[in-house]
């Protein structure tokens, strides 16, 4: 039984009497020896985090613990907001042995692939990830079932923004032949005419989704600036933002022409198409895959390689015209020895070898993704009122980036996951 579900004032009288004095809600204080906020790049000695109902009721030094209290001492550790991943793909994995996602979302149905998604959500939790957007393949809305199971407790996994069924023209991200043409769905919604357009984002909707996720350009055809428009407007009367994956410098000055909140890989921008995702106030969610993040891809090594500086490339073109960034990683495939978030929180060496400073790193995997997210009001800070979504490392992410490999503790919603040993 929750006790603070029995605390509604629904409840008759002589019932709050009976529960009032198991009702006070449990009251966590965290001893922080280093205190990060994202979004200044700054660091507070010996704090302490006082958490009530899973949310943040005050942070500073020297704040009286109140009895009752549970303690954590984190003081030999830094502790800061839990990252996010805005580009992730719960309810799909390639194992080792077939790279060949076509196939694999033909054999699995979306039962199986929701299991999936159990497993990496947990694992993502695991690496320190406590807020995740998932962009779609998730075969029939497996990524809503796990969304719900997620907020109603039922398994561990980060928040999610998740986008239910990707909206593409005729394809999808496959290449049919015309006696299978029905074979593309439902991994892809596939929609071309405008009545199309807004049929797929009312029932995204209606099943679950809480960003629309367009494919612009993976076809000969792509989405143009209007139909970018209208899918835009369509999507945001409902308070739904628009991600755009986009693989070509064409498909990208589409969508950022077209007002999408979100480019997604975009590896190929020009610095035009930067300037224009700039001025429109479009972040590119870049995706930046390490070389063996893209042999895990499938990838032959030389291709590998060749593929990962044109990231390494464009994100340090990004950054010096400063375009807005957010962290998201496009991790789909398995590998032994890795977990779905070990994998995840990998792609920070891509940006250590773009010489993007600590600071901007750690800013694009929390504040950034928050307000992208729509959730800055509520997560990706420690402060008060936001939901206590905390985590901690051996060393200062502000001076070494890469401690966020080594994430030791875990609470979110103001539960702990994840024990500091
Ligand atoms: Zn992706």
């Amino acid at each position: 039984m929750k006790l603070t579900k029995s605390c509604r004032p629904m409840f008759a009288f002589v019932q709050m009497l009976l529960f009032a004095s198991v009702c006070q809600a449990q009251v966590t204080a965290i001893r922080a020896g280093k205190l990060v906020d994202p979004e200044t790049g700054t660091t507070a000695l010996s704090q302490i985090i006082i958490v009530e109902s899973g949310k943040i009721k005050s942070v500073g030094p020297r704040l009286p613990i109140p009895a009752g209290a549970t303690v954590i001492d984190l003081s030999n550790s830094t502790v800061l907001p839990g990252l996010f991943d805005a580009h992730a793909h719960m309810c799909q994995t390639s194992p080792p042995d077939n790279r060949d996602l076509f196939s694999l979302d033909i054999r699995l149905p979306s039962t199986y692939r929701a299991i999936q998604g159990v497993v990496n959500a947990r694992e993502m939790l695991e690496s320190g990830f406590t807020t995740i957007r998932d962009v779609g393949n998730n075969g029939n809305y497996a990524d809503t079932s796990l969304r719900r199971a997620i907020e109603e407790g039922l398994v561990p996994g980060p928040t999610m923004i998740n986008a239910g069924r990707i909206i593409a023209p005729f394809g999808g991200q496959y290449h049919l032949q015309p006696e299978r043409r029905e074979l593309g769905q439902p991994e892809y919604f596939v929609a071309d005419t405008k009545d199309e357009i807004r049929k797929a984002i009312r029932e995204n909707i209606h099943f679950g989704a809480r960003v629309i996720k367009i494919v612009v350009d993976d076809q000969e055809y792509i989405y143009s600036v209007d139909d970018i428009k209208f899918i835009v407007a369509e999507a945001g009367s409902a308070g739904l933002k628009v991600a755009a994956h986009c693989m070509t410098e064409q498909g990208a000055r589409n969508a950022a022409a077209g007002g999408v909140a979100s480019i997604e890989h975009g590896f190929r921008m020009s610095d035009e198409a930067l300037q224009l995702a700039k001025q429109n106030n479009v972040v590119l969610v870049g995706t930046d895959f390490t070389e063996k993040a893209a042999i895990l891809l499938g990838l032959p090594p030389p291709v590998a390689k060749g593929f990962h500086d044109v990231f390494i490339d464009r994100l340090k073109r990004a950054y010096k015209i400063g375009v807005t960034m957010a962290y998201g990683t496009d991790v789909f495939f398995a590998t032994a020895g890795e977990t779905r978030g070990t994998l995840a929180v990998s792609f920070i060496d891509s940006f250590v070898e773009a010489g993007i400073p600590a600071k901007d790193t750690l800013r694009i995997m929390t504040t950034n993704a928050a307000r992208l997210l729509g959730l800055d009001k509520q997560r990706g800070a420690i402060k008060v009122g936001q939901a206590a979504d905390i985590i901690a490392t051996p060393e200062n992410p502000l001076e070494k980036i890469q401690t966020l490999k080594q994430v030791s503790f875990v609470m979110k919603n103001g539960k702990v996951f994840k024990p500091s040993k």
